[in-house]
């Protein structure tokens, strides 16, 4: 506990480094629970990948597009008193070939699509079946899971009013609990080897995922994708109107301000210093940074013990994002989507692999893309009668000699590579959306060094670590307590402290924390 005369000591009670959706959330708590609270955000804006710009008239999402409940999303709102500043709607998915097109309305449909691998594959039919049966039995605890009302987000008189309804419905699923638990540890890579030989099939399914996805994830990601919702005004609403919440509420965020130390005394933190020189105290100091920034840029090197910063720079971190912006003068209702807000499209039944494939300069006309329409579900993030797409590929930092960078630094070679992709990925979108290059009207792309450049995450990472059971930082038992450091008073939130991290670990470590440093006020 801090007392009350020493907290008068310091500036703040808590500072927050960053605005991603996780320093927002445990921002937001911290306000409304009376911690007087300041966030530090070195763009100009907040949310990190909770993040949309305006080109032309054109509204785009550069980070997340859309975002997953996942029993959190909407209690975490409605906890916070703000459910009914943000319209979110139901945001529908798709995958699709050149010779399908599968809205994913239900998990049966999932079934559908197996069914059609097997016809692409028929030798390995067999081996599909048992995927396709897995997938459905995951689907169903995860939906399961989904339902009930997340303890952490909901009253206990709620949760335990629910209890026994959702026993009754769900029990059936249960019995599929423990193998889910089992292939969390086990690579999706490995899981289908078990199942399946045929190297171009192995790397198709490769591309569903982030390398390394534990299994149990990607076989029950029906569930996540029936739970997808995005807010009317794009995805930076949600952040806005997060960031709003803490001004109301007395908080304060500055923009434009990177923190450069965590300073320490009698080894504890007990503040920052800024890139400007200023020194701002407070006996919590919550870090929303990249994990390696945090530990081994902005603390003294003998504050984090050693095996800890061994362990952060072997650990590997996850895929980043190519993505493609495009203005289109084409109403969003003639495109063959459905009412699909996101469609998977997959040129080929062979696809890429990001890892071998790393030096094909060619290889993003045969990558499995996402083309994301905002317009679909609000039609005003483009001018009327006008769409506006984002096209995202997974991407690392290292494809074609780090994307002809220097030393970090972007070149003639970068920014002609920049285009040639942005060009594959076009082409490619375009066998869906006929005439599509034709009524471009605005493109831009973003790399990974971009993702870096806006977010300070290493490498660009999407999501933080590998979600490699192994190779994160944060695998193994105590995986998902990530937000606890080893240096005291300093707290980690967002998705680099659990694996898979993602948006639930910002929300999931926001909550967490907030409530920590509450009680030790
Ligand atoms: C294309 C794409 C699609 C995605 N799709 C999904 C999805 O469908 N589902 C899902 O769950 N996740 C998805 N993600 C991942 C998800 O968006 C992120 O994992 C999540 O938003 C990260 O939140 P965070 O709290 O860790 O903060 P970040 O978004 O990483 O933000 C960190 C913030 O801190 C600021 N900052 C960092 N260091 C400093 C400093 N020293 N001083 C001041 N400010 C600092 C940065 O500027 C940034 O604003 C996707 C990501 C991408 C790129």
């Amino acid at each position: 506990m801090i007392t009350k005369s020493r907290r008068q000591n310091y500036d703040y009670d808590a500072v927050v480094i960053g605005s991603g959706i996780g320093g927002l959330v445990t921002a937001a708590y911290m306000a409304k629970s009376g911690v007087r609270v300041l966030v530090c955000e070195q763009h100009s804006q907040p949310g990190g990948y909770f993040t949309s710009f305006k080109r032309k008239r054109y509204t785009f999402d550069g980070g997340i597009q859309a975002c997953e409940n996942f029993g959190m999303l909407l209690p975490l709102l409605e906890q916070l008193g703000i459910r009914d500043r943000i319209e979110l709607h139901r945001s529908v998915f798709a995958y699709a070939t050149p010779d399908l097109f599968l809205p994913l309305h239900t998990a049966e449909d999932i079934s559908r699509w197996y069914s059609k691998l097997s016809d692409v594959y028929p030798a390995e039919s067999q081996g599909i079946s048992c995927i396709a049966e897995k997938a459905f039995e995951f689907s169903s605890v995860m939906e399961a899971f989904n339902a009930f009302p997340n303890p952490l987000f909901t009253p206990l008189s709620r949760v335990l009013n629910a209890l026994p309804g959702w026993i009754i419905k769900n029990w059936k699923s249960f019995k599929y609990a423990p193998d889910l638990m089992r292939l969390m540890n086990i690579p999706m890579e490995d899981f289908y080897r078990q199942h399946l030989q045929d190297p171009d099939l192995l790397k198709f399914l490769g591309q569903l995922g982030y390398s390394g996805t534990p299994a149990a994830f990607i076989l029950g990601i029906i569930a996540f994708v029936l739970d997808y919702y995005y807010p009317i005004g794009g995805i930076q609403a949600i952040s806005d109107v997060l960031a709003e919440s803490i001004q109301e509420r007395g908080g304060t965020i500055r923009y434009k301000t990177l923190v450069e130390e965590i300073i320490i005394e009698d080894n504890r933190a007990c503040g920052i210093r800024l890139k400007n020189g200023e020194r701002i105290s407070a006996p919590f100091v919550v870090s929303n940074s990249d994990a390696r920034r945090t530990f081994l840029d902005m603390l003294p090197p003998a504050s984090v013990p050693a095996d800890y910063r061994q362990r952060l720079q072997q650990a590997e971190v996850c895929e980043s994002a190519f993505n493609v912006y495009l203005g289109v003068d084409m109403p969003t209702e003639d495109l063959p989507f459905q009412g699909c807000h996101h469609v998977h499209y997959f040129p080929d039944y062979q696809g890429v692999d990001y890892k071998l494939d790393i030096d094909d300069p060619t290889c993003y006309s045969r990558a499995g893309l996402e083309i994301c329409v905002p317009t679909i579900t609000d039609p005003a993030l483009a001018p009327e009668g006008k769409t506006s797409m984002v096209i995202t590929c997974v991407a690392t930092a290292d494809y074609c000699k780090e994307w002809g960078t220097k030393n970090g630094k972007r070149t003639p070679e970068y920014k002609k590579l920049k285009q040639t992709v942005a060009r594959q990925i076009i082409a490619s979108a375009e066998e869906l959306i006929p005439d599509l290059s034709r009524r471009i009207e605005y493109m831009d792309a973003s790399t990974p060094f971009t993702m870096e450049r806006y977010t300070l995450n290493n490498r660009g990472s999407s999501a933080g670590w590998s979600y490699h059971p192994q190779k994160g930082f944060n695998a193994g038992a105590g995986g998902m307590a990530g937000f606890l450091t080893p240096v005291k008073n300093l707290y980690a939130v967002g998705h680099w402290t659990a694996s898979p991290g993602g948006a639930p670990s910002g929300f999931v470590s926001g909550k967490i924390v907030s409530e920590i440093i509450r009680r030790r006020i």
